[in-house]
């Protein structure tokens, strides 16, 4: 499918430069840049266990993992970590501070994750989880290898064991 410009509406012709492919307007030269997009991710410590979701939706629909959503416009990632937790834990949080960025060059979003803690609301699972629960670290659900194929399932499943593996209570 062809694409158009967004600045003057010529057809997108695929030009490689630099050692990179992209798409750009031969009429006015802009470049349709294709950029990750940035997803937060919060891990909620209570009592020295983790707040997990089963999730609903892709990628790794039915897999436990941290709440996690896309960044919308018009908030910050933190902010946007406090939203999602809410959506989908029914908990309001506080923000303890960066964990880690995830990013791999083939996979079209990078994930922010905060360490956060319950300051409020009542753990359930909504919104686009099915369960909610606790766990502690070395206790998380085993679950197999995703067998889709796509990138973004096995890295999405390299990340969780990542931080199934470094995460620990604060206190
Ligand atoms: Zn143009």
């Amino acid at each position: 499918m062809q694409r158009h410009c967004q600045h003057c509406g010529a057809v997108l012709a695929t030009l490689t430069f630099d050692g990179k492919t992209r798409e750009q307007c031969e009429r006015c030269g802009a470049v349709a840049w294709r950029n990750p997009v940035p997803v937060g991710m919060a891990l909620i410590e209570h009592e020295g266990r983790l707040v997990l979701i089963r999730r609903m939706t892709d990628p790794l629909a039915g897999y436990w993992a941290p709440p996690a959503g896309y960044v919308e416009t018009g908030e910050s990632v933190p902010e946007a970590v406090v939203r999602e937790a809410r959506e989908e834990t029914g908990l309001e949080i506080a923000l303890d501070g960066l964990f880690d960025v995830y990013s791999r060059a083939d996979v079209n979003v990078l994930i922010v994750v905060y360490r956060a803690h319950a300051v409020g609301g009542v753990l359930a699972a909504s919104d686009d989880a099915i369960d909610a629960g606790l766990y502690a670290p070395g206790a998380w659900p085993q679950e197999p290898s995703p067998t889709s194929g796509a990138a973004m399932d096995e890295w999405f499943h390299g990340v969780i064991l990542d931080i199934a593996t470094r995460w620990r209570p604060t206190c």
